[in-house]
């Protein structure tokens, strides 16, 4: 790269990348700086831009949607910078970790879960991966992890947010090894940890600076015990330096299969809240989670859902899609949303272990009058639920 035309949102980090530029002999004009309606300054920028290399500055979020259009426009090489989550200020931020250059001929997947031990310490009624059905420690495999990260990299550019999760994540004595790994292999992405916490102030310091030198975030989900401990918990992240999201507090879960299928799975999905939630795990990719694990309340129960159902599910080494197939078949509804109630039903967060869970736990009993009310409710409530979560899940990177 000899010369470089930045194209972002943010001054403060679209200025300081210049700058360093400059440092690094190559040549970047000012940055052309746009605000939310990015596309209108686009034509103009590609003028200047012409025999450039662009570098795109935006939120994390935003990428996808950006480097789409570049594509369109047919620009493949490029770079980006997600200023919300690998900018820490002019002091404290290195090039080096914030500049990644894409190959933007594929697209960019949005999210994916991956869980990094099955079986959980708290144990939820209606936990939404079933891991209250898994018994305890079940850590996943670092080798395939990491063969399956680098097999999706050949479809993706990049991942918009990789959530590193369980059950729960921090049984897995080698959690740390599997964040080097997820952060080599996709430099772009929002990577979090997602824990119940509980087990967080055991964790050595040594840890959670790795933690940190990594660039992950934790994310904090607030059930009750949780709650009780937060302050500590966030003190003791605070101390270390360790960004953290903690989620709305957790009162109340909600159950949400059907015992029989509805006729279509549309009314489902367009209600449903969910819709973003893939998981990874030995080479499969899944278009939702709870589609991915229902196998576990099958074997617990003798049931008999469609779990990764071919249809649904993609073999990432034998499948024939590309990148951007994958995107449009995880955009839409899928033949397992037709178990989904479109009105779920809430009930107050307990425990429930596997020897007392019971399938009740996540199936509604029929009562089509009171879920129409609840399905009514939902498609009301559910614009406000989405942009409720993602302000709340919104990147809160502290200063290194
Ligand atoms: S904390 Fe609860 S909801 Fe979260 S993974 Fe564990 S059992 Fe499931
Ligand atoms: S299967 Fe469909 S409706 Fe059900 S939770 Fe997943 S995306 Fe939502």
């Amino acid at each position: 790269m000899n010369q470089a035309a930045i194209f972002g949102n943010h001054k403060q980090a679209s200025r300081w990348l210049a700058a360093q530029l400059h440092k690094s002999a190559v040549a970047a004009d000012a940055p052309f700086l746009t605000g939310r309606h990015w596309k209108r300054g686009l034509a103009a920028f590609l003028r200047a831009a012409e025999n450039k290399h662009i570098i795109l500055v935006f939120r994390n979020e935003q990428l996808q949607e950006v480097s789409e259009a570049f594509h369109q426009l047919g620009i493949f090489e490029m770079s980006v910078f997600p200023w919300d989550t690998h900018f820490f200020g002019r002091e404290t931020t290195i090039l080096q970790h914030c500049l990644t250059a894409i190959d933007n001929s594929k697209p960019r997947l949005d999210r994916v879960e991956i869980e990094l031990n099955s079986g959980c310490n708290l144990n939820c009624k209606g936990c939404f991966q079933f891991s209250n059905l898994v018994n305890g420690k079940c850590p996943a495999d670092l080798d395939a992890f990491t063969k399956d990260l680098q097999q999706l990299k050949k479809f993706f550019w990049g991942i918009g947010k990789i959530r590193l999760q369980g059950g729960e994540p921090l049984l897995n004595p080698d959690f740390l090894l599997f964040i080097k790994a997820a952060r080599k292999i996709f430099p772009d992405s929002d990577l979090r940890l997602v824990s119940n916490s509980l087990l967080l102030e055991q964790l050595e310091r040594g840890q959670l600076a790795v933690i940190r030198q990594y660039n992950c975030s934790i994310d904090i989900s607030a059930y009750p015990p949780t709650r009780k401990k937060l302050k500590s918990i966030t003190d003791y992240l605070d101390a270390a330096g360790v960004s953290y999201n903690v989620s709305l507090p957790i009162k109340v879960f909600y159950k949400g299969l059907l015992a029989t299928p509805a006729a279509s799975p549309d009314r489902a999905y367009d209600h449903c809240i969910f819709t973003r939630c893939h998981s990874l795990e030995r080479g499969l990719l899944g278009a939702c989670t709870r589609q991915f694990y229902s196998s576990r309340l099958n074997e617990a129960f003798g049931l008999h859902y469609p779990a990764r159902d071919p249809e649904e599910v993609v073999d990432l080494y034998h499948t024939s899609l590309n990148g951007w197939e994958i995107n449009r078949l995880f955009g839409k509804a899928h033949p397992f949303c037709s178990y989904c109630s479109p009105g779920l039903e809430p009930f107050a967060w307990k425990t429930a272990p596997k020897n007392s869970a019971k399938a009740e736990d996540w199936i509604i009993a029929g009562n089509p009058s009171g879920r129409k009310a609840a399905a009514l409710l939902q498609k009301f409530l559910k614009p406000f639920a989405v942009r409720l979560r993602r302000r709340n899940q919104r990147p809160k990177r502290r200063r290194h």
